[in-house]
Parts: C-alpha cells; sequence; structure tokens
C-alpha cells in the first residue's frame, strides 16, 4: 500500500517535493463494520492548495506528515459492513492512498453503469454542484442576460457556461489558450471566448464580447481578469466569487482595486460561496445535472493522468492550465 502525505506547506507555487511517497506492505486487516477500499480515481483540485496552508479557513488545514485526502472513486475489495458489498464502488473524501480502511462514513455508492466513474468526481459531482449551485443560487440568472465565466475550460467553468446555455443565457468565458478558447464555442456552445494570456486589453475584450454589460460573473480566478469584468458590470450584476487561482500562490497580499465603488454605482452583488454550504439543494442539483447530461444537453472533458506517483504533479498542472475540463487521476 502506498500513501502520499503532505510533508512541507509549499510557500508559493507547491512542489513535488511537498509531498512524501511512504510504503506499507503489512496487510490491512478490517473489523466488524469496515471495508477495505482500493482507489480508482483521484481528484485532484485547486482548493486543496488552501488546505496545505495553515491559514485559517473554512475547512481545517491538512496536517504536516498526514495524508492528503480530497474526492475519490474506490472499489470496495472486502466488506464487513451490512450496506456495502464486494465488488461496489463509493465516493467521497479518502486519503491520498492505494487502499484504505474505512467504516463507510460520508461514502456514496456510485454506478459505474449509469455514468463513467470519473464522472461522479466532475460534472456528477463537487464540480458540477458547484457550478449548478453557484450560478443559480446566488448568480440567479434570467433568460436573455449576459454571463461572463473565468476559469472557463476548467472542471466548474465548462459546466457553468452549459448551464448558462440552457438557461437562455448569453455567455462569455475566459480561458488561458486559443485551444481552450475554442474548445468552449465548440464542444460546450459558449457564445464569445477570451484567451487572457494572449489578450492586451481585458477590459476591452470583454466590453466587445458583451456589447449589452455584464449581469452575472462566475469568478473561478480572482485577480486582474476579475478586475476587467468589475469594469464592465450592469446595475443590479451579481458577482459569484467561487475561487480565486490566479492568487492561491500568492506570498504577499495581492494588489487589487477598489471594488466598492463598483457595486455602489450599480446597485451590484459580490458573494463569495462555498458548495458545501447548499447541501441541502445537493439531490435537486444533482437531479438537473444528470438529467440534462442523460439528455446530452450538458457534455464534459477530463484530462485523467495515470498513475498514482503522478497525483502531486497532476495537483500541480492545475496552476499551469494543463487540464481541460476536470483533472482526474486513474490509479
Ligand atoms: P479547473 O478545472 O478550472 O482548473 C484550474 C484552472 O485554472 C486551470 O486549468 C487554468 O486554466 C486556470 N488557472 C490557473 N492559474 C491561473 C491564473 N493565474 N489565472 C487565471 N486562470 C488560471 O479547477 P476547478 O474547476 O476545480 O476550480 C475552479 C475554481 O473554483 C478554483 O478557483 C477552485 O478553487 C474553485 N472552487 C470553489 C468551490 C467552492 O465551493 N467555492 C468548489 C470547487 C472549486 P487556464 O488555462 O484557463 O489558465
Amino acid at each position: 500500500m502506498k500513501t502520499i502525505l503532505l510533508k512541507n506547506r509549499p510557500k508559493g507555487r507547491p512542489s513535488v517535493s511537498d509531498f512524501e511517497f511512504v510504503e506499507n506492505d503489512s496487510p490491512l486487516e478490517i473489523k466488524d463494520g469496515e471495508l477495505l477500499l482500493e482507489t480508482t480515481y483521484v481528484s485532484v483540485d485547486p482548493y486543496l492548495r488552501g488546505r496545505m496552508s495553515d491559514a485559517k479557513s473554512y475547512v481545517a488545514p491538512f496536517e504536516l506528515d498526514k495524508p492528503v485526502h480530497s474526492g475519490i472513486v474506490a472499489k470496495v475489495i472486502a466488506s464487513k459492513h451490512t450496506e456495502h458489498k464486494e465488488g461496489d464502488y463509493l465516493a467521497g473524501m479518502l486519503d491520498w492512498s492505494t487502499q484504505q480502511i474505512s467504516n463507510g462514513e460520508g461514502l456514496t455508492k456510485v454506478d459505474g453503469e449509469k455514468a463513467p466513474l470519473s464522472t461522479y468526481l466532475g460534472i456528477l459531482g463537487m464540480t458540477g454542484l458547484t457550478a449548478y449551485l453557484g450560478l443559480t443560487e446566488i448568480g440567479k440568472p434570467k433568460k436573455g442576460e449576459t454571463l461572463v465565466v473565468s476559469g472557463a475550460a476548467g472542471a466548474v467553468g465548462s459546466v457553468v457556461g452549459q448551464i448558462g446555455k440552457i438557461l437562455g443565457l448569453r455567455v462569455i468565458g475566459i480561458a488561458g489558450s486559443d485551444e481552450k478558447v475554442d474548445m468552449l464555442k465548440s464542444k460546450f456552445g459558449f457564445d464569445e471566448g477570451i484567451n487572457y494570456n494572449t489578450t492586451e486589453d481585458m477590459t476591452a475584450a470583454i466590453a466587445k464580447a458583451a456589447p449589452n454589460g455584464v449581469d452575472v460573473y462566475f469568478d473561478n480566478v480572482g485577480g486582474p481578469i476579475s478586475d476587467a469584468v468589475l469594469f464592465n458590470i450592469n446595475h443590479f450584476a451579481r458577482m459569484i466569487i467561487c475561487g480565486a487561482i490566479s492568487v492561491y500562490n500568492n506570498t504577499e497580499l495581492p494588489k487589487s482595486v477598489s471594488v466598492q465603488p463598483f457595486l455602489v454605482k450599480n446597485s451590484a452583488l459580490m458573494q463569495g460561496f462555498i458548495v458545501s454550504n447548499y447541501s441541502e439543494k445537493f439531490p435537486e442539483a444533482m437531479k438537473h445535472l444528470s438529467t440534462w447530461l442523460a439528455e446530452g444537453k450538458l457534455t464534459y472533458s477530463e484530462t485523467v493522468v495515470e498513475g498514482f506517483e503522478n497525483i502531486p504533479q497532476a495537483f500541480i498542472d492545475l496552476f499551469d492550465g494543463k487540464n481541460k475540463g476536470k483533472m482526474v487521476v486513474k490509479i
């Protein structure tokens, strides 16, 4: 059995040396009420960067020299549990280990016949729920409005944009390469895309793509990209602050524009969002996501990295935009 521990709290950009691989050859023995799980797919997510630091946040930091954990799909390979049997697949927060013992708490049975197992970490998992609930609960979009999405080619962003189209919005996506911008339009049905790496004047580019202004902004990245969107908001605009990957590795407080005048003069709303605060709405959200997926109204993209030993690098690669859609590691 192999496990990945957090060895150092990363300073700035994480590196593979912040993690330690340990191996344990003694067999894992389960007791009554327990399951032996073998990891199948591991989700790597930008929010894990926050948990690697010891700054106060909405979830406790990872402990040093303890396993990192994230969303995982695992196969039951032995069971003394009343509910889950050998051969079942379960999804939930688990350790970065090839095998582990669990009492089943917090794990949900998933069905690989209904949808590919990896989708329970993406469009039918946490990132899909984030997209649906952030957009509908805070964005409250109305047909005909203009939605801008940053981090648009990623796991959350690509689903936000598609839901925007289902709800009758004009959708503009911001992403880091021409290939991603093409994908936004050809695969996900966005109306416009902007490559922030090759666009000199983002404020002007957003104004051009959104001639009627921005009504809803789904923010995954923060920083200067989001400032440029702010300069284009309409009266009563809603800004969903879902994430800020552009500043997660900052070692100093970022210099940002003063948002207050823009909020005041536009009577606009800017609200932080944590998906777990909406857990009572998960069943309803999941119903919409799975129905739209089955009907072909939603689609998804995944970057699948192979091999347990590549989990830390796959996580780090999120900060270089190496993923299209959901980044998962197949074990
Ligand atoms: P993604 O799949 O979007 O992966 C991260 C992407 O961020 C990369 O592919 C890259 O795309 C982009 N990126 C990296 N660095 C920068 C940068 N400096 N500036 C702009 N873009 C950058 O991740 P997720 O969909 O899983 O998460 C998206 C955001 O949502 C994150 O901020 C995450 O923390 C947040 N989140 C929040 C949740 C909540 O409950 N609030 C729940 C889940 C996610 P590109 O090539 O376009 O640069």
